[in-house]
């Protein structure tokens, strides 16, 4: 079994992004990092850079079958996962209007999205449960407390992720385990970056509705999540991180 440095961590979607960002702060902070994504082998050459406490592996939250085999192949390594942050998502890739959209499309964010957490939360949660102890952050977004034109199904998604933090932590909090969710405003990458690629996002009129005037780096999302994944007296909270997107008040362009 690999020696653990202090807490196992794992991130979902973590080859690239706010994920990658996330993996780098904890293993900064001694932690083994067990980085799992959809894209096994980037997420594998991402952990071999962090070093040899940590771990990359092919996990596609959508599929309970990939949940449960890397689930066992990561405790029968570390033994324990202490920390869970859930932060594989996907977006409407076209921005197409609700009355429009194709169902297998809102049924495939929804899978990814939500279902995704909770099917993460139940199978990590069984061994979480058995030791008492553990913590899960799920990253959602801005777009589950505010309206994003054309994100229908991203908003649904993120919203409901919202309602299962808030009932997952009062129901597991006299079980030692503590769960709150990150709310992110818009961050550079991948995601946004497709967006503004395929002419959904444009980046100046996004940033004239930030008072801090710009996107998010993902080492700024990494710092709260790294933060909410350790204060001891957090459980059930929405932490905006957001360059007052929120304050602003506006909906989205
Ligand atoms: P990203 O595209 O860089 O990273 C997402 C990662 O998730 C990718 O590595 C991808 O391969 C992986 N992934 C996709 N489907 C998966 C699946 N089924 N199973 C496992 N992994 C899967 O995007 P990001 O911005 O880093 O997104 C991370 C999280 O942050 C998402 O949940 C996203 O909704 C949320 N978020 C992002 C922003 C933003 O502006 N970038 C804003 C708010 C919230």
């Amino acid at each position: 079994m690999t020696s653990i440095s202090r807490r196992v961590v794992l991130i979902t979607g973590a080859a690239s992004g706010i994920g990658l960002a996330a993996a780098r702060a904890f293993s900064q902070a001694e932690d083994s990092v067990i980085l799992s994504d959809i894209d096994g082998s980037l997420a594998i050459k991402q952990a071999e850079k962090l070093g040899p406490s940590h771990m990359g592996i092919k996990l596609d939250v959508a599929q309970e079958s990939s949940v449960n085999d890397a689930i066992a192949a990561i405790l029968s390594r570390y033994g324990r996962i202490d920390v869970l942050i859930n932060n594989a998502g996907i977006v409407d890739p076209k921005g197409t209007p609700a009355i429009n959209k194709d169902l297998n499309e809102v049924e495939h964010i929804l899978r990814v999205n939500l279902e995704g957490c909770y099917t993460m939360a139940r199978v990590v949660g069984q061994s979480m449960l058995q030791r008492g102890q553990g913590v899960i952050v799920n990253v959602a977004s801005m777009a589950g407390v505010m309206a994003i034109p054309g994100r229908t199904a991203y908003s649904m998604s993120k919203g409901a992720v919202l309602g299962f933090t808030r009932a997952l932590a009062c129901e597991w909090a006299a079980k030692g385990i503590r769960v709150n969710a990150v709310l992110p405003g818009y961050v550079a990458t991948e995601i946004v970056r497709s967006l503004v690629e395929n002419q959904q996002v444009e980046t100046r009129q996004v940033n004239r509705r930030i008072p801090l005037g710009r996107m998010a780096e993902p080492e700024e999302i990494a710092e709260p999540i790294v933060w909410a994944a350790s204060n001891t007296y957090l459980t059930g909270s929405q932490i905006t991180v957001d360059g007052g997107y929120h304050a602003y008040g506006g909906s989205g362009p």
